[in-house]
């Protein structure tokens, strides 16, 4: 019999995950907090813009939407090693190694831009952003070269429909409110007073962004002046939920930019008014502390 998974969320990392559970024969269900029309998180207000290793055009190619774009002929895409990845993150790391998950991330990015590709979700290269042009040639920089079609709104509708092929359903107006255990093992998710049980349950439910008070408990009390995006669904994470879901990953760090920081005391925050332009976007990260 297969197994029932439940995964929390519609972002994209929701959906990957969906994504995967399903190809290896699950039933899957998401929950998602929102009505339908604000459904997919954060995931949608970004560029789709995709930062993953790779060595030269010819790997590029396969994953693009329209190889045939002439455009692509006079693209110097040049090559963004693993090394190279790794290297930039080593930058932002104050001297720490890379973490098991920058690790995966170096090492897995380009194999889940070709799974990906692979379930009909399809990218162009940013022209506009991250290239020049120079003696007739589209000449790339920055390691940043290919965003989703369509941008956020883009990954998301060409996730889901991967999703939906596969018979992943998605149940909206669902927040989850708790999760079940049994013996100390999570077995459920709490929607209100209704309980929904499964063999396993994945928290992609997005960060805690929009909740000053966890901005303060893991970041640090400068935090509390940043102003997140308004937005009905006002996350609190996998952390808002009870009982908390085990922390990983680095809280320390983050960046942030215009978007945010317009009305915002910088004093507070200590950030330098420089370190706000968008140039640095997005592999920016400003200590906390
Ligand atoms: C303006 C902007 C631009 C960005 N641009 C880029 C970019 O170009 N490239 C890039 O790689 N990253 C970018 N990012 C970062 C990117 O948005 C996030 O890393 C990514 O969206 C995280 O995906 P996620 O699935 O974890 O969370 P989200 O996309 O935020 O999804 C979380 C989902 O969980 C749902 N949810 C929350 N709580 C519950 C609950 N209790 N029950 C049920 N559902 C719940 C939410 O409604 C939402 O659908 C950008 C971010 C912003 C804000």
């Amino acid at each position: 019999m297969s197994k029932s998974v439940i995964v929390v969320g519609t972002g994209n990392a929701a959906l990957c995950a969906a994504l995967a559970a399903l190809e290896s024969g699950a039933g899957v269900t998401l929950l998602e907090k929102a009505d339908k029309s604000l459904s997919g998180g954060n995931t949608k207000y970004t560029a789709g813009a995709m930062r993953f290793a790779y060595d030269g055009a010819d790997d590029l190619l396969p994953l693009l939407r329209n190889p045939e774009d002439p455009r692509v002929k006079r693209a110097d895409f040049g090559s963004y090693t693993t090394e190279k990845f790794a290297n930039d993150l080593l930058g932002f790391n104050d001297g720490r190694p890379l973490s098991e998950e920058q690790e995966a991330l170096v090492h897995q990015s380009g194999a889940t831009l070709r799974w990906l590709a692979s379930h009909g979700v399809k990218f162009e290269p940013i022209y506009s952003r991250q290239s020049f042009e120079k003696d007739g040639r589209h000449v790339f920089w920055g390691g940043l070269t290919l965003a989703a079609e369509n941008e956020g709104v883009g990954l998301f509708d060409m996730e889901l429909a991967a999703v939906e092929r596969l018979g992943g359903t998605v149940r909206y107006n669902s927040a989850v409110t708790g999760l079940v255990t049994d013996a100390g093992r999570v077995c459920g998710v709490q929607i209100g007073q209704e309980r929904l049980l499964a063999d396993a349950v994945i928290l992609a439910c997005g960060g805690f962004e929009a909740n000053g008070a966890l901005r303060v408990k893991h970041m640090g009390e400068n935090w509390e002046a940043a102003k997140a995006p308004r937005d009905p669904r006002k996350s609190l994470g996998a952390l808002g939920l009870r009982p908390a879901a085990k922390t990983t990953g680095e809280h320390l760090c983050a960046h942030c930019t215009r978007t945010f920081c317009a009305n915002i005391s910088c004093a507070r925050l200590r950030i330098n008014r420089s370190l706000r332009s968008w140039t640095f976007y997005p592999l920016q990260s400003h200590p906390c502390r």
